[in-house]
């Protein structure tokens, strides 16, 4: 276990650099050391730390009907939330009411009625390559309503510490190690997102350009409890 303890207030180049990582204030950066840690499973720790509670002051939970944003309300949005967080019954439906782009991650399950909505699932929910299929959910499908939804502990964040294990995996699977490294090099930048709060913020800004007459609402699963939570935009 970890214990918490009071900000140092020595200014060090890693408290800065953590600082400018999460942008965050200097109030918000807090200390944490574990017993028997060494230094690079510390800091680690600490990153992990601090980004899961930024992360969390971002989020809005959602665990009764009155604690979704009133703009969702009445809307296939909303609808989608009482399904998955509130455990509303099924309702039937001949008809797609919204488009879901989420994540591939293999941990994630929405409790949704049948033919209720359409799900494009991409790495990071980065439905930047996947346009077609949104205007066709739009303009064939008639749905009007987007749940971007991101997830914590996402694979798609820092995706160029995971190229070693990517190009090992692919020379596994056959590939010649060059041709892994160069298809790594290649894609590795159009599908990092970065951070997958501030990514499902950017993403749904560019939809609602897109697509203006279309509600588009970021939303964040988060694995621990598998619930879904809204996103402040500030
Ligand atoms: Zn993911």
């Amino acid at each position: 276990m970890h214990q918490m303890a009071a900000a140092n207030s020595n200014a060090s180049p890693l408290l800065n650099e953590i600082q400018n990582y999460l942008r965050v204030t200097r109030d918000d950066i807090r200390v944490v050391s574990q017993r028997s840690a060494d230094g690079l499973t510390r800091t680690l720790l600490v990153m992990q730390i601090l980004s899961e509670e930024h992360t969390m002051n971002r989020l809005g939970a959602m665990d009764a009907a009155d604690a979704i944003p009133a703009p969702y309300r009445d809307t296939p949005i909303g609808r989608l939330i009482e399904y998955h967080n509130l455990e509303r019954p099924p309702d039937v439906y001949t008809q797609a009411q919204l488009l879901i782009g989420m994540c591939m991650d293999h941990r994630k399950h929405l409790r949704i009625p049948d033919n209720f909505a359409y799900i494009l699932r991409a790495g990071g929910a980065n439905l930047r390559y996947s346009e077609f299929k949104v205007s066709y959910a739009i303009a064939v499908g008639g749905v009007r309503a987007i749940a971007l939804i991101g997830h914590n502990h996402c694979g798609m964040v820092n995706l160029i510490a995971r190229q070693e294990q990517f190009v090992q995996g692919l020379v596994d699977a056959g590939w010649e190690r060059e041709w892994a490294e160069q298809h790594f090099q290649h894609f590795a930048p159009m599908f990092e997102i970065g951070n997958e709060v501030d990514f499902v913020l950017s993403e749904t800004k560019r939809l609602r350009l897109r697509y203006p007459k279309s509600i588009v609402a970021p939303l964040l699963y988060r694995i621990e409890d598998n619930r879904l939570y809204w996103i402040r935009e500030t």
